[in-house]
This record gives structure tokens, C-alpha cells and sequence, in this order.
């Protein structure tokens, strides 16, 4: 038995889970947010019960060692030293990593130098490594990329039909994202649709960011997300696929610098920019039973660019056998799920069962009835359990 850790650092949060494997056990999981700042807020789950506290928080180092006194003084362990192993989430793995890695200086100098790819995200992220590294100085340490499940794509779906030479020069690309979630959820999967061959299945991520993954064979062969999380569906606040010139006519419209309008477009753009209501869907939804005619707009754009990307993989992958709707709004909308099944269903053959649709809420269940020509599924995506199966892999190997 060992005690291995999960973690997602961001720029001002520290997000944990600690479990213990191989069983993958549960034993707390929490967040410490608002690190920087006097009144940082650190949380901890653990054994059904949960604890919140205003501290002061002023760097990563902190949060980790206010994680490693809550775990002693909970007793969820006695010694620091039983956490054997620490796996970090890395956003942008760039044409390095189709794996986990063992976090070591490669590894690091690697994750470094693809800062500009993903520059919020991967300098968080080494700040988190680095602070593990100070407090739990001996343990194996592993990265677990967001990008290296779409590693598989063939060059004709990752390339962008730009000069060549930036391609080349500047590894300017598709890399994807959410795949640890995409290739647990193809993985999960297979149980409803047992004895397929050479199962084709499209993962639909769609939460806050979201994105649709088209896999064959356990392989990622096409994702929407391109470069960064920006391309692809609409989602919460980000814009998704665009046409280019788009960036250039909005900005000798308004004055802004390029800098200005792609913050907009991450930060301004999707539900929250069309709505003008807000970027969470429970929102959107309100609004558009209200008759919010923006809403109303926003709720339909969303809905059919998640059918067009659906549609677009059906082909990809020669036929779907199955179809799979996880995260924020994937596994708790029955609304959406619905909406964008009923936008697919005549072309597709998708049939799901509306009123079982309509009761579930963050549970997996298979929704397609026994007409439908594609099996249609909820769920709940486990990212964190993917982290530490790999992390637990390299310490066992070590
Ligand atoms: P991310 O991880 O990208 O921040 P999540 O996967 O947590 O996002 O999804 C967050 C989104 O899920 C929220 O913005 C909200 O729109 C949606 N969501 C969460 N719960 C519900 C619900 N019960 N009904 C509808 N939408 C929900």
C-alpha cells in the first residue's frame, strides 16, 4: 500500500487528492485557493468530513506545507515520508510527451520551454512541482500531460494549413487538451459496447472549457482544441474555432492591440459574449426560459457547434459506436444532452431516453435507447485517478 498524491497547480490555487494504491482509494482530496494573498482559503475533504479556513497563503511552498500539517493533524497519515509519490498536472506537453513522464530536470527544462504554449498554465504548474519538491524533497514526482493522449493524431488532423515553415520552426499545432479525461472516459467506455472490434467512440468534455475527442482503437485521432484550449466548440467564455480575420477586423474596428482582442476572445467570448448573461450554463438556461433572445442565440450556437464537431467525427472515424457526454455540463444538463442528441438524431440515428436523461445528475449511466444506432453514455470524468494510476506506475518501476 502507498499513499500517492494528485495535483493540479494554477497560478493562485493548489487543487489535491490523495489516495491510496493500487486500490485508488479516496483518502482526502481539497484545494488551497487565493494563494498571494493574507486571506488565502484552505480546504480539505476527508472521511466524510471537510474543514475551510482563512490563512494567510503567500506562495505555493505554503500551501503545500499547510497540506502536510492538515494531513498529520487529521490523521490521514502519521509521517510525511508515506507519501511515496506526487503526480502534477501539465497542461501544454507540447511534441515532447505522449506520456506521463518522471518529473525529472529533462522533464522540467521541457515544461519550461513550452511556457510561451501555455504561459498561465505551465509556469503554475513548475511553481507547484517546485513547491512539492522543497517540503517532499524525496519523493518520485511525475507529470501527467493534458496534451499527450492527442499525441496519436495523424499529421492531416493536427496540421494547420499555414506556411510549413512555421510549423516547423515555431511547433505551431494542433496539441489538443482535456485528454487525461478523454482517454478515461474512452477507457471507461468500452463497457457499453462489448465485442466491438475496433471501437469508435467520441468523448465530449464539456464543462467551462470543453472539447470533443474522436478515438479509434483507444488512440485520439482528432480533437477540436487546437494550439491552446481557445480553439474548437464554444464554451463558457472562450470563443472556439474562428475565422482568422475575425482578430484583424475587430481590431482596426476597436483600437485594440491583438493582445486585447485574445484576451477577449479567452476571457469574453462564448456563452458569457453572446449571452451577455454569464458564462455559467445554469445561467444561460434561466435566462432563455425567460426569453432572453441573446441567451436564447447563445443557447443554440452552443448547442449546434457541439453537433457540428459530433457530426464531423461521425465521419472522421467512419461510423460512431459510441458517444460520450462528461464534465460540468456533459454529466449534470439533461437539458443540453438532450438539446444536442435531438440536433444529431435525425442525421446519426441517436435516440436517447428523455426521461431517463431528464433524472440524471453526476452519475454514469447509458442513456441511448435499444433504437438508437449509436449508444449514447454519461460519465463523470476522473482525471485525477488517471494521474495517480501513472504516478503509482513509475514509483512501483523505480
Ligand atoms: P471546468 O473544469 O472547465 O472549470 P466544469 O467541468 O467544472 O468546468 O464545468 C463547469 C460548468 O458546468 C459550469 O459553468 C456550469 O455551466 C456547468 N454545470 C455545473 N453544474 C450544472 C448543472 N447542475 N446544470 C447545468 N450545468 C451545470
Amino acid at each position: 500500500m502507498a499513499k500517492v498524491m494528485a495535483v493540479n497547480a494554477g497560478s493562485s490555487s493548489l487543487k489535491f487528492k490523495l489516495y491510496e494504491m493500487p486500490e485508488e482509494k479516496v483518502l482526502c482530496s481539497g484545494n488551497a485557493e487565493r494563494i498571494g494573498h493574507e486571506d488565502g482559503i484552505f480546504g480539505i475533504k476527508w472521511n466524510g468530513e471537510s474543514e475551510k479556513k482563512i490563512v494567510p497563503i503567500l506562495d505555493h511552498a505554503e500551501a503545500v506545507r499547510l497540506l502536510v500539517k492538515a494531513l498529520i493533524e487529521k490523521g490521514i497519515i502519521k509521517d510525511m515520508n508515506e507519501i511515496v509519490a506526487v503526480g502534477h498536472r501539465i497542461v501544454q506537453g507540447g511534441k515532447y510527451f505522449s506520456k506521463s513522464m518522471l518529473f525529472d530536470k529533462d522533464t522540467e527544462d521541457k515544461i519550461e520551454s513550452l511556457i510561451p504554449l501555455a504561459p498561465l498554465h505551465n509556469k503554475a504548474h513548475l511553481v507547484g512541482f517546485r513547491a512539492f519538491k522543497e517540503i517532499l524533497p524525496n519523493v518520485t514526482s511525475v507529470a501527467t500531460f493534458d496534451t499527450a493522449f492527442h499525441q496519436t493524431m495523424e499529421p492531416e488532423d493536427y496540421v494547420f494549413p499555414i506556411p510549413y515553415e512555421y510549423t516547423e520552426k515555431y511547433d505551431c499545432r494542433r496539441y489538443g487538451a482535456h485528454g487525461t479525461s478523454h482517454k478515461y472516459l474512452s477507457e471507461v467506455g468500452l463497457k457499453y459496447i462489448p465485442g466491438v472490434k475496433h471501437p469508435r467512440i467520441i468523448s465530449c468534455h464539456i464543462g467551462s472549457g470543453a472539447s470533443i475527442t474522436a478515438i479509434k482503437d483507444g488512440k485520439c485521432v482528432a480533437t477540436s482544441m487546437g494550439l491552446t484550449p481557445l480553439g474548437g466548440i464554444m464554451m463558457g467564455t472562450r470563443t472556439g474555432d474562428l475565422d482568422p480575420s475575425v482578430m484583424n477586423y475587430l481590431c482596426k474596428c476597436t483600437g485594440k492591440s491583438v493582445e486585447e482582442m485574445y484576451q477577449i476572445f479567452n476571457k469574453k467570448s462564448g456563452l458569457l459574449g453572446v449571452s451577455e448573461v454569464s458564462n455559467d450554463s445554469r445561467d444561460v438556461s434561466k435566462a432563455v426560459e425567460e426569453g432572453n433572445k441573446k441567451a436564447i442565440l447563445a443557447d443554440r450556437l452552443f448547442i449546434r457547434r457541439i453537433a457540428d464537431f459530433i457530426g464531423q467525427y461521425y465521419v472522421r472515424l467512419g461510423g460512431a459506436d459510441l458517444i460520450i457526454f462528461s464534465a460540468g455540463i456533459g454529466e449534470n444538463s439533461p437539458y443540453y444532452r438532450e438539446k444536442i442528441c435531438e440536433e444529431i438524431g435525425s442525421a446519426l440515428g441517436v435516440e436517447i431516453d428523455k426521461k431517463l436523461n431528464a433524472g440524471i445528475r453526476g452519475e454514469e449511466a447509458l442513456l441511448s435507447t435499444p433504437n438508437s444506432k449509436i449508444k449514447v453514455a454519461i460519465i463523470p470524468t476522473d482525471e485525477e485517478v488517471m494521474i495517480a494510476r501513472d504516478t503509482y506506475a513509475y514509483y512501483l518501476k523505480k
